[in-house]
């Protein structure tokens, strides 16, 4: 017989077994979603994610890596081990950044199983972590209202807050707070069709000019824009931070305020992913929802746009994937075809790009130590090229890489793709004007 012939692990010595729990084994899940099993016995541990992983790369631990959490998950699954301190502490230390889902020849929806593995220590937290993890997202981010307010003070309370998060919170003009987004905005031109887009929570509060930006290069591209009444935060901060029944209550509001348009356009990364997953999170009610729901740049690509005609003083960017725009959705090319349509506009590559910059929604909050140090390697890399001005199509990696760029001394502006075309725009009718 020869060796190709011979059926995988008929060789193997005695009781050696592949991946999967012991037969009549009883998990040790507590209540609420927990990692399935079919989840767990995709992972063959080959490894083949390691070198992906940036907390596996910063520590070298096993522990620390997408194999030893699975390893950790399923020894839980198998009755092997307890829902404990250790286990909060190699689940927390993930980023969620879903690196190792990009590269896994086996498809491991490794984001999916952590999510849900985060809802099992929740109860381990302390008193006081679990109010603050209330009032931040029970209370704070799914009411519009609340977080308004909390930005209105900002101003007066950022001398009070803690240095880390003080160095993340950017400046916001009263007046553009004040100043609520349209609710339709006409189509330029012939119109192509309707399209909603989510506002967002920390995007709308802090990064309003930039959903501006996106309403203006929609309708300059033949789009009625709507900003549909109801619409809350997408929740995924929630589904990131072991609340996965607060973020499926925030989804079930998603699907009703957007119910009916044909197109969902998000410019924040980690919330089109995150929406992207409402059928993941909801089944069958959410109908399909992922197909409607695009991120900005994908959705401008897909379309096609009417090219600029100026680069606005655009002559060179640095553009930084965000890992939900590039591991969990797919989205490299999009971004720089886009930009690629700005004359004369050159698109630098930042040193290994696709490096979390160790933003992960509350994570640079929650584990400074780790989310520090990759900070620290993505202003160094973005400096390292020279960049004047980094591109970022997702709020939370614009903040930490804004601080991370105060902290280097360096001076590099941090802007969103939707801003570069809505000024190269406007540039080009400036001058249009000049010449008539
Ligand atoms: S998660 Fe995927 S890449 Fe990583 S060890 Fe498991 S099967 Fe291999
Ligand atoms: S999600 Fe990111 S940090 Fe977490 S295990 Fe995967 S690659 Fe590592």
């Amino acid at each position: 017989m020869d060796d190709a012939a011979i059926p995988l692990g008929s060789q193997l010595p005695a009781g050696t077994r592949f991946i999967g729990p012991e037969p009549g084994a009883v998990g040790r899940w507590g209540e609420g979603d927990f990692p399935p099993t079919d989840d767990l016995d995709l992972c063959v541990a080959c490894g083949l994610c390691l070198p992906h992983c940036p907390t596996y790369r910063l520590t070298g631990e096993e522990s620390a890596s997408p194999r030893g959490r699975i390893a950790a998950m399923r020894a839980v699954t198998e009755g092997r081990s307890p829902v404990d301190a250790t286990f909060a502490r190699f689940m927390d230390l993930c980023l969620s950044c879903r690196a190792c889902e990009d590269v896994c020849p086996s498809h491991v929806p490794f984001g999916r199983m952590m999510e849900r593995a985060r809802v099992q220590i929740e109860p381990l937290r302390t008193r006081r972590e679990r109010f603050l993890r209330w009032l931040g997202l029970d209370v704070a981010l799914p009411h519009r209202w609340i977080h308004g307010v909390a930005a209105l003070f900002a101003p007066v309370a950022r001398p009070l807050l803690p240095r880390r998060v003080r160095s993340l919170v950017p400046r916001v003009g009263l007046g553009e707070l004040l100043r609520p987004l349209p609710r339709v905005t006409p189509a330029r031109g012939t119109e192509r069709g309707t399209v909603a887009i989510l506002s967002g929570c920390v995007q709308d509060r802090w990064y309003r000019p930039v959903n501006r930006a996106t309403i203006r290069v929609l309708a300059r591209n033949g789009w009625r824009v709507v900003v549909p009444r109801g619409q809350v935060c997408c929740g995924a901060l929630a589904a990131h931070h072991g609340r996965l029944d607060r973020a499926r209550k925030q989804a079930r509001r998603n699907l009703a305020a957007f119910d009916g348009v044909d197109w969902i356009v998000v410019n924040a990364a980690g919330c089109g992913a995150h929406m992207k997953g409402y059928d993941d999170l909801l089944g069958a009610a959410a109908g399909g929802f992922r197909d409607r729901v695009r991120d900005l740049m994908e959705f401008l690509d897909e379309q096609g746009i009417e090219p600029p005609v100026s680069n606005a003083g655009f002559h060179q960017v640095a553009y930084h994937d965000a890992c939900h725009a590039l591991r969990a959705q797919g989205i490299r090319s999009q971004p720089r075809a886009v930009l690629g349509h700005v004359p004369g506009l050159q698109i630098d590559e930042i040193p290994d790009g696709d490096r979390c910059c160790g933003a992960a929604g509350l994570y640079n909050v929650l584990q400074p130590e780790m989310a520090g140090e990759l900070r620290r390697q993505k202003a160094d890399a973005i400096v390292s090229i020279g960049a004047r001005i980094v591109v970022s199509a997702n709020p939370g990696c614009t903040m930490q890489i804004a601080a991370g760029i105060r902290l280097a001394g360096a001076e590099v502006d941090v802007l969103h793709p939707a801003e570069i075309l809505d000024r190269a725009y406007a540039a080009g009718d400036v001058g249009a004007e000049g010449g008539d």
